[in-house]
């Protein structure tokens, strides 16, 4: 087949998987602001690509993680997306905001709590979520936006369930909804049943700003090996397992509805004393 026509026909199947998502789970509105967790790489550069496209009234937010070379490339990266897109790019230093870049401050958390015990992007992850959703807010935002594809989503909920506690993809679907809260905005998936191959080759033939190189910190060997052995399934099969994620998700809403207080040390949204990233940082002293 000629590029060009099966650039087309990819540009629009995941152009209809996108807006099928957005209109069955109600992601959002022409009414929500959203500000587009922006990592550099192709998940989140194709959200705000299409939601822009789109129509939606969307912002950019990039925390530099100062991770060294990489992190110069995303920052790169994100600056001329915006650009090109004509949106508002609002940053976070790690070193300005939180006295460290993201390597240092993991280490220190890391060999506190006891090696191997904490993994490289359960730790980025927590601390990332709370500077969105703090960010977010402080901006007046209704809606975060995140790059997570169907295949990342897969990953997550067979790693859940090979822990024997499924109970934890809750935080997963389309759309955050499990907790509701005034402090709390509300996080979107657009690609959540986008196919990673499908944003890669998309992005390339679109030719968007985007790093390739892979984190240097995500180094998750069991994560990586439920992605190698994702990858020997066909598409069908991956779009299965979210098959599977749906009905099971809908069941274990109903067994569990967290309760939201506020953590006593940041006054965020949390489920204990004190939320997950202060009391990571908690073992930081
Ligand atoms: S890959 Fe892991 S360590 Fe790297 S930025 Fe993402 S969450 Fe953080
Ligand atoms: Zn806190």
């Amino acid at each position: 087949m000629a590029n060009g026509k099966a650039n087309r026909m990819l540009e629009a199947k995941i152009e209809r998987k996108v807006k099928e998502t957005i209109d069955r789970y109600s992601l959002c509105s022409k009414k929500d602001r959203i500000l587009v967790a922006l990592s550099g790489g192709k998940d989140s550069t194709t959200v705000a690509y299409l939601l822009h496209k789109f129509g939606y009234n969307i912002e950019g937010f990039h925390i530099d993680l100062k991770i060294g070379e990489y992190s110069e490339k995303c920052l790169k990266a994100v600056k001329e997306l915006c650009k090109m897109l004509n949106i508002k790019l609002h940053l976070y230093d790690m070193k300005t905001q939180m006295g460290s870049g993201m390597c240092y401050l993991r280490s220190a958390i890391q060999e506190a709590s006891g090696k191997g015990k904490l993994k490289n992007c359960a730790v980025c992850g927590v601390i990332k979520k709370w500077i969105f959703n703090r960010e977010a807010r402080k901006l007046g935002m209704t809606k975060i936006a995140t790059g997570h594809n169907l295949d990342d989503e897969a990953q997550t909920f067979l790693i859940n369930i090979f822990k024997g506690s499924p109970q934890l993809s809750l935080n997963s679907g389309p759309i955050s909804k499990n907790v509701s809260d005034k402090k709390f905005i509300p996080r979107i998936k657009p690609l959540f049943y986008v196919l990673e191959n499908d944003i890669r080759e998309y992005t390339k033939s679109k030719n968007l700003p985007v790093v390739y190189d892979k984190c240097p910190c995500s180094f998750d060997s069991y994560r990586i090996q439920v992605r190698e052995f994702l990858n020997t399934l066909e598409e069908k099969d991956k779009e299965k397992i979210i098959k599977n994620f749906e009905k099971l998700y809908s069941k274990l809403k109903i067994i569990k509805n967290p309760q939201i207080k506020y953590c006593s040390k940041c006054g965020e949204p949390a489920r204990k004393e004190l939320c997950k990233k202060c009391e990571l940082l908690i073992l930081n002293r």
